[in-house]
């Protein structure tokens, strides 16, 4: 069965085919390690991981890189705007050092709650100076730089194409990238590679270079970090749809002029969160973070499945409301496997063609550019399947949850005892609609209970059940 996904690049969907048979080299772009990842931020780490658990479950080695930038990330792509790091350090009387820190151990924090895996690789921009300079050394031999009132810029007129990975004129990137009149620059869309003389001059982190003492600009961290660790030919390059125009095409520019052929076979882009009172952004306060959820009584895992709900490649729009509903959701999911996982008879048997059939299926949609929505279908068919018995359904639970990563298998005490409840009263439920004559809802009931496993004994002391 072939993997396809969506390729920026090409604006289309293809067929996966990496450089290597078998083997993936994938590099996400990471977090800006000056406050809390936003719930946007981890929609996009959410949609890599998935994407990573999808390769494997399809049977590729997948090698992970993650940059960490904990240097140089302006908060606009120029010199312009406010550093970030810098930024941190002052609204809470630290050291960029200590904000670097505190914020990439709760970013990891944040992932394993969301049961992110940890990437093969993860490098910090601050230990890979000397690679960054050295990745600049190649430029410059190769003509592609020009020094500017002591910085250095990659010129983006030596590199022909520069915009196809956005698909726009020169003149629509200019206009998008709202980039501040720079006078130091031949062309506006041009961009740093090394600050010397930058209008942070009390920036603390700096370091020697054969322009002078300076910092990194933001971009070169992810090409140099990613050619060090994937090599010259990379796979997969993901981020959020916001990198496409500057910081992906900057990346692209970068490698591809260090390297000298194509570089990123497939670039993939997750779509925005928004908020429904307007766009997240940290720098107006105007954000939401795993921690404010779990204060809201809401759980990292009810986030996973409310994002796994929706396509990748669309927009999607948070509202409390309708991680209510994803929690409903994934409460009763549990409910319902919790049911089956406690009355799994050991002694039944389990048909191979019947697991290989649903894994088939469940195949197919994921390898379809992420399917995960009708992949969730596959699972729920599993549950209401009267022909699979209750060991045959975990086998697939557990092989689907290789890809949800939900805790699935988990059968937390709160779970059980709820679905004891939920029993208990649709069983009364039932019974008043048959007092009632409301046939439709009694019927509806019942296949609720197909679906759940449970058999119901009725006798003249009232209604009794068991798990099948
Ligand atoms: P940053 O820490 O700002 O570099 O962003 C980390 C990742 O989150 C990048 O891949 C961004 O493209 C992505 N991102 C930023 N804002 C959002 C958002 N609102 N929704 C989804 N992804 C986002
Ligand atoms: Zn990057």
């Amino acid at each position: 069965m072939s993997f396809n996904v969506y390729n920026t690049m090409t604006r289309s969907k293809e067929e996966f085919i990496p450089y290597v048979e078998g083997k993936v080299g994938m590099y996400t772009c990471g977090p800006t390690v000056y406050n809390y990842a936003h719930i946007g931020n981890l929609r996009t780490y959410i949609f890599e991981d998935v994407l990573k658990k999808a390769l494997e479950y399809s049977k590729f080695k997948v090698k992970h890189v993650m940059n960490i930038t904990d240097v140089g990330h302006l908060q606009s792509d120029g010199d312009e705007g406010q550093d970030k790091m810098a930024l941190g350090a002052k609204r809470e009387h630290k050291t960029v050092w200590e904000i670097a820190k505190f914020y990439e151990d709760a970013f990891f924090e944040d992932c394993k709650k969301l049961n992110i895996k940890r990437p093969t690789i993860v490098c910090r921009a601050t230990e890979h100076i000397q690679d960054m300079i050295g990745f600049i050394k190649k430029l410059e031999e190769k003509g592609y730089t020009y020094v500017s009132n002591g910085n250095v810029y990659f010129e983006i007129d030596k590199f022909p194409d520069y915009a196809k990975l956005a698909h726009l004129s020169l003149d629509e990137l200019e206009a998008g990238s709202r980039i501040e009149v720079d006078i130091n620059k031949r062309n506006p869309l041009d961009f740093v590679l090394w600050f010397t003389n930058s209008k942070f001059s009390n920036q603390i982190m700096q370091w020697e270079s054969p322009w002078g003492k300076g910092f990194p600009g933001w971009h070169l961290e992810c090409s140099t970090m990613s050619v060090k660790y994937i090599g010259e030919y990379l796979d997969i390059h993901c981020g959020g749809i916001d990198h496409i125009a500057i910081h992906h095409t900057n990346e692209v520019a970068q490698s591809e002029g260090v390297l000298g052929h194509k570089w990123v076979k497939y670039w993939m882009h997750g779509e925005f969160l928004v908020l429904d009172s307007g766009k997240m952004s940290k720098s107006s306060g105007n954000f939401l973070t795993i921690s404010s959820l779990e204060e809201e009584g809401y759980s990292p895992l009810d986030y996973r499945y409310f994002c796994l709900q929706s396509k990748y490649r669309k927009q999607l729009v948070f509202s409390f409301e309708s991680l209510n509903d994803a929690r409903n959701g994934y409460k009763k999911l549990k409910e319902r496997i919790a049911i089956v996982l406690s009355a799994i008879n050991e002694n039944d048997i389990v048909s191979g063609e019947k697991i290989l059939s649903y894994k088939e299926k469940f195949s197919s949609f994921i390898s379809d550019d992420l399917n995960i929505a009708n992949a969730f279908t596959v699972l729920f068919d599993v549950l209401k399947d009267t022909n699979l018995n209750n060991k045959e359904k975990s086998i697939l639970i557990e092989d689907f949850d290789k890809i949800f990563t939900l805790n699935l298998m988990i059968i937390e005490k709160e779970t059980t005892d709820i679905d004891e409840e939920l029993i208990n009263n649709l069983i009364i439920e039932r019974n008043a609609a048959r007092a009632s004559k409301n046939w439709a809802r009694a019927d509806e009931i019942r296949d609720e209970f197909i679906a759940m496993n449970i058999e119901l004994l009725d006798s003249k002391e009232g209604t009794t059940w068991k798990a099948k």
